[in-house]
């Protein structure tokens, strides 16, 4: 009888099993408890703005190779657009400085050598003192592995971080921390270089994920919400939706790739992070200005990047847990003045929109790191995948395409 590999959950580490097993012609039926695909990574119609837009920009960069990996196999790698060498604009609102980081190609960063293409008012050995996240750190924050001021942690390292753990740095565990430099800052330039799903990570990451699927073979159950598993000793033999049983064969296997809040309340006894941090977007629906770079670093602001698309403006804020409560208008309102204020454009508050999403990943810190588990179960035929899973990075796109193709791999081994 022909196996089946179920994967609960149609988000980007969902997707990425279930593309990894239906390639190798396995048959897989994917089941997603909500109307659409894409988690925490999606495209909809925005009705404020009457246009398509994305929960949230995303960044990815060109050394996140599985990723790429994964956009090349469904053929979308040129949707992935950015400059044909990394580098990252900034300004700062307290004095209006603004600066172009410019990393080489290469491995070796020649760039901190060269006061033009370093932050500004900076010395070589200041970069030198990053080399201690290297060799991670485990246990510590960042804070307490490198010193947390002056012009490289204000205008370089905190602004990374920031971005790539969505904590404050401060707090965050130096364990990920040594990963991101290590697969960005260390690898070089060219694994630095900025990558954007221009038309939407709908049209980039999901939808052709799901075309993918459909032509080799592969089932997708929309509203299918897991409610329990079903166990016998170390096997599982059934999954319950609510409405229906679905019965495992003695080859089935499960990978299970939703939240971990979602994925404690189904597992018997899974120790997960328990801890999150949101992060907030503004969108505003107006032409960005001629020569607006499409990532914008700014510093001393609510305001974190400014992403420009076609038609539109996006603003990330990460760790924005502190805007929860403020009143949306105030929110959208401030963020404009300083956008304004950097691009130029009538401060005159566009059509916008903000999307506040609470549990944007889990938080960066030492202790929910330790409490991310690996692929492996207690049940030889259940596999767990998902950002939060104990891949090594922090909750990125990166990191949920690695463990679904980590627990694609097992789960077709069994
Ligand atoms: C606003 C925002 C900005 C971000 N920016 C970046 C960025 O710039 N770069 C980057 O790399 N990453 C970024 N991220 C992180 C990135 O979006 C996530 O790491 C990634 O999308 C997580 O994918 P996932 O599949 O692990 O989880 P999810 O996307 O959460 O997918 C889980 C899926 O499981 C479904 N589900 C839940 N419970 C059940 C159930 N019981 N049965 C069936 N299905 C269920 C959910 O509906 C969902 O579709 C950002 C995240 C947010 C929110």
């Amino acid at each position: 009888m022909p196996r089946t590999i179920h994967i609960i959950g149609a988000g980007l580490a969902g997707l990425a099993a279930a593309v990894e097993l239906a390639r190798h012609g396995m048959a897989v039926v994917v089941h997603e408890a909500t109307k659409v695909a894409g988690g925490r990574a999606r495209s909809y119609h925005d009705a404020a703005l009457g246009m398509v837009i994305d929960n949230g920009n995303h960044l990815l960069l060109a050394g996140n190779h599985a990723a790429l990996g994964y956009v090349r196999r469904l053929g979308t790698e040129h949707r992935l657009i950015g400059p044909p060498a990394a580098q990252f604009s900034f300004i700062d609102l307290a004095n209006g400085d603004q600066w172009t980081l410019r990393f080489n190609d290469g491995r070796l960063p020649w760039w901190i050598f060269d006061p033009d293409k370093r932050v500004p008012d900076t010395h070589l050995v200041d970069y030198l003192a990053l080399a201690r996240l290297l060799w991670g750190a485990p246990g510590k924050v960042v804070g307490e592995v490198i010193r947390f001021s002056g012009p490289v942690y204000e205008r370089l390292v905190r602004p990374l971080l920031l971005a790539a753990l969505n904590i404050d740095p401060a707090i965050g565990s130096a364990k990920l921390a040594g990963a991101v430099i290590r697969e960005t800052l260390a690898a070089g330039g060219r694994a630095c270089r900025p990558l954007i799903a221009r038309e939407g990570l709908g049209s980039t990451l999901i939808e052709p994920a799901l075309a993918f699927l459909a032509e080799h073979g592969a089932a997708v159950r929309f509203g299918d919400q897991l409610r329990a598993l079903r166990a016998a000793g170390t096997t599982i033999e059934a999954l319950d939706f609510g409405s229906n049983t679905v019965a495992l064969a003695p080859a089935d296997a499960v990978v299970l790739a939703i939240p971990p809040y979602a994925a404690a309340s189904i597992v018997p006894g899974l120790e997960t992070p328990t801890e999150f941090r949101a992060i907030v977007n503004a969108h505003y629906r107006i032409d960005p200005p001629p020569g607006q770079p499409p990532i914008l670093g700014v510093l001393n602001a609510t305001t974190e990047w400014i992403f420009a698309f076609p038609g539109r403006i996006a603003v990330t804020v990460s760790a924005a847990d502190r805007l929860l409560d403020t009143p949306r208008e105030t929110l959208a309102q401030q963020i404009w003045t300083e956008v304004a204020a950097v691009t130029g454009l009538p401060r005159e508050l566009p059509r916008w929109q903000i999307v506040r999403e609470r549990r944007a990943t889990f938080a960066a810190t030492p202790e929910q790191d330790a409490r991310r588990p690996g692929a492996r179960t207690a049940w030889s035929n259940l596999f767990l995948a998902g950002d939060w899973t104990n891949t090594g990075l922090p909750a990125t796109i990166e990191s949920a395409i690695r463990s679904g193709q980590r627990a694609a791999a097992l789960a077709a081994q069994i």
